[in-house]
């Protein structure tokens, strides 16, 4: 057989993703680890019903209600109103990026972000024949300015990602980082804020500069906070002529009614979740404060989850607390790990192995 005509940038490249392995304890991929009420379960279960009534028809092309919803959640979260107009829905934040570079990025286009950051984000780059370069944040996973507006110039990128809460360092920016990199370039800034609703107080959220930053666009996801991962709701805020551009390059029908009744039905309950994410964000500081009362490194986080470090060999480190029962995820910088918060036993099942195996270690 003559070889498959793949790209060439695609050739021998592995499926990316965190394993999947069935481990009693899963801290990898920063889920929120309480389910979802039993209460929200019986709703969205009637929601699906009424949905499968009518799924010979094609679902509503523009998510309108549910494009409503996320406006009006946003209004109670941020304190900023928007019109339907301006919020856009996926499947996923991941899908929202993809079709951000659909629409800005393309052959002899950059885009341009601050590592380490999401691995997600160069592979998006790769699909859509963007180019990817990254400039570096400082040591304490900050972004200086000068280097950053430096970087733009160089660079001159259509797309800017910034990650805020940075994933895998926990790191927020500041809005002044925000505005003078909009500021600085022509192309469009993305503030991935997948892990907004975890940020410590006084932390605010770029949503609040949409309406002076008409190239700004904020992505959110009902992945995390919402504790709704499987259900693949991602969304953005930004001016209406960037969702527009965003509404020319999605899929006919990309969202299902399934998914659009499920996430209306998640909204409703948004209130609920609340506490569990006080709750969250209460863990994560302690868990930061244990890590460093151990005598290790622990990013300043405003997510739901910690890197700590810095191991000699991190992988070591990894394999050790696997064989423990307790998988996390090895990614950062060399030497560290990142730990998502999880339930109460749960941390205290990491904590109990990170302990022995920290022992072993010495
Ligand atoms: C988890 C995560 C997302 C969310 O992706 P979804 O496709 O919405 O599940 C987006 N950005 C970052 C940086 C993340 O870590």
């Amino acid at each position: 057989m003559s070889e498959l005509p793949i790209r060439d940038e695609l050739r021998g490249v592995e499926p990316y993703g965190a394993p999947q392995l069935d481990v009693p304890v899963c801290l990898n991929v920063n889920e929120n680890p309480f389910p979802p009420s039993e209460q929200l379960v019986a709703d969205a279960a009637r929601a699906v019903a009424d949905a499968v009534r009518g799924l010979n028809r094609y679902p509503d092309r523009e998510a309108t209600t549910l494009r409503e919803r996320l406006a009006g959640y946003l209004e109670r979260e941020s304190g900023v109103t928007l019109e339907t107009g301006q919020v856009w829905a996926a499947n996923g934040s991941n899908e929202i990026m993809l079709q951000i570079l659909q629409a800005f990025g393309g052959p002899g286009r950059t885009a341009l972000s601050f590592a380490p950051t999401y691995s997600m984000y160069p592979e998006y780059a790769r699909d859509t024949s963007t180019a990817w370069v990254t400039a570096r944040r400082d040591d304490d996973f900050g972004i200086d300015e000068d280097t950053a507006l430096k970087a733009v110039a160089e660079h001159q990128p259509t797309v800017v990602f910034v990650a805020s809460p940075n994933n895998p360092t926990g790191t927020a920016v500041p809005l002044g980082l925000v505005s003078a990199l909009h500021d600085a370039t022509d192309g469009v800034v993305v503030i991935d804020e997948a892990y907004a609703e975890f940020r410590r107080d006084g932390v605010p959220s770029a949503i609040g500069l949409l309406a002076t930053h008409p190239r700004l666009i904020v992505t959110r996801t009902m992945s995390k906070a919402f504790a709704f991962a499987g259900a693949r709701l991602g969304y953005a805020a930004a001016s209406r002529q960037i969702v527009d551009v965003l509404r020319v390059v999605r899929l006919p029908y990309h969202l299902s009614a399934v998914t659009q009744a499920v996430a209306v039905v998640a909204l409703e309950h948004a209130a609920e979740l609340q506490e569990r994410v006080a709750q969250l964000r209460d863990e994560r500081d302690a868990l930061a404060r244990w890590l460093r009362e151990q005598g290790l490194r622990a990013a300043e986080s405003d997510a739901n989850f910690v890197l700590f470090g810095r191991f000699e060999d991190r992988h070591a480190v990894w394999q050790a607390l696997l064989d423990h029962g307790v998988l996390i995820r090895e990614t950062g910088p060399d030497g560290w790990l990142r730990v998502s918060v999880g339930t109460p036993e749960e941390t205290t099942a990491f904590k109990v192995a990170l302990a022995d195996v920290l022992k072993e270690q010495r």
